[in-house]
């Protein structure tokens, strides 16, 4: 979900960007329009985010998927070991991808339960040269509250809870995200790197896969999706107006709190996961009777509630509550499981 504010700038700006008689989709990559738009974009990632001067601010293509790839190609070296958390299905694809370039030592998994909680105690032998996390899990709703103590680079896959919290940005070797969930429109990833972890490598890269690359052209090595970082832009300057990250927390919580209050409140719904670790961006859930599940789904979507399914790979129910979802709209959600309680509870 977008902020309306920013939808209707990116609407204006494909009929004329900027009064320049030029559509956003037609301006060039390497035009001054394009890059001013760029510099902004990065410098309110670092505003946002509080960052210091190591870190790199990348937009690149290729979604959080390509740096499943990206990130051990570049950070693990051939006959070296990382550490990665096994807390969901997108991290178990992280350590699919990252097994091809080294040994990997699963230092935490929540797979003996269904991926219902996070697994915290970490089990790490000493070699590893960092550990992944994904901070919230999309599908399973699950998220890390506060990240884990760890000697060496803490690699954090935020695709699904990117500018929603505060954390210490700087603390975190590298991180990324996708940007169709609290940055924009899909089609640009937003990485953010410690040049200092950065190791040299006995294995040679392809140029377009190697961070310090992009970091050396200033994230514009080749030609950038234009129209998508733009509406990135509009987006980071919405948080920026709005109260940035601490504002985004507090809203956050204020709609998980709402919508928790009311599944633990109606016995018709439940919720298989760990309580402490809920995730405020994605509330999974369910109805046991899967005839009143998909009763519920229809439901919801003649009253205006969409995509309240859960992942095809889980089934349920989800709702995402991502950083433009005003609390109105979880009120709405909660009526109706009232009211579809009421009548099937
Ligand atoms: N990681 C997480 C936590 C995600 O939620 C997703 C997508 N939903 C991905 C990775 C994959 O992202 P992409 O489709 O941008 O490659």
């Amino acid at each position: 979900m977008l902020p309306p504010s920013v939808e209707e700038k990116a609407a204006a700006a494909v009929l004329n960007y900027n009064n320049s008689g030029l559509s956003v989709l037609e301006i060039p990559h390497r035009s001054e329009a394009f890059l001013e738009i760029l510099h902004h974009a990065r410098q309110l990632v670092k505003k946002i985010l509080s960052l210091n001067n190591n870190m790199e601010v990348l937009f690149l293509q290729g979604g959080a998927t390509m740096q499943f790839a990206q990130i051990p190609f570049n950070l693990l070296d051939e006959g070296r070991t990382a550490a990665y958390c096994n807390h969901g299905v997108w991290g178990e694809k992280a350590i699919k991808e990252a097994a091809l370039f080294g040994e990997i030592n699963i230092a935490a998994s929540s797979s003996d339960r269904n991926y219902t909680y996070i697994q915290k105690e970490l089990t790490l032998n000493g070699r590893e040269d960092y550990l992944h996390i994904t901070t919230n899990n999309t599908i399973e709703g699950t998220q890390w509250h506060s990240l884990p103590v760890v000697d060496v680079p803490l690699i954090a896959d935020m695709s699904s809870d990117i500018f929603s919290r505060e954390l210490d940005y700087n603390g975190l070797g590298l991180f990324y995200a996708g940007a169709q969930k609290n940055i924009g429109a899909a089609g640009v990833t937003l990485v953010v790197v410690n040049r200092h972890i950065l190791p040299e490598l006995k294995r040679k890269l392809p140029s377009i896969l190697d961070y310090r690359n992009h970091i050396k052209a200033a994230s514009l090595l080749n030609t950038a999706p234009v129209f998508a970082v733009y509406v990135s832009y509009l987006v980071l300057q919405w948080i920026d107006e709005n109260g940035g990250v601490a504002a985004m927390q507090k809203r956050a919580a204020e709609r998980a709190d709402m919508l928790y209050r009311t599944i633990d409140s109606l016995p018709l719904f439940r919720s298989h996961v760990a309580v402490d670790d809920r995730s405020l961006m994605n509330a999974v859930f369910s109805i046991d009777d899967k005839t009143l599940e998909e009763a519920f789904i229809r439901f919801c979507e003649e009253n205006g509630v969409m995509h309240i399914r859960g992942h095809r790979t889980a089934g349920g129910l989800r709702a995402s509550m991502y950083n433009a979802m005003p609390l109105e709209s979880v009120a709405k959600l909660c009526d109706l499981m009232r009211d579809f309680s009421h009548h099937n509870g």
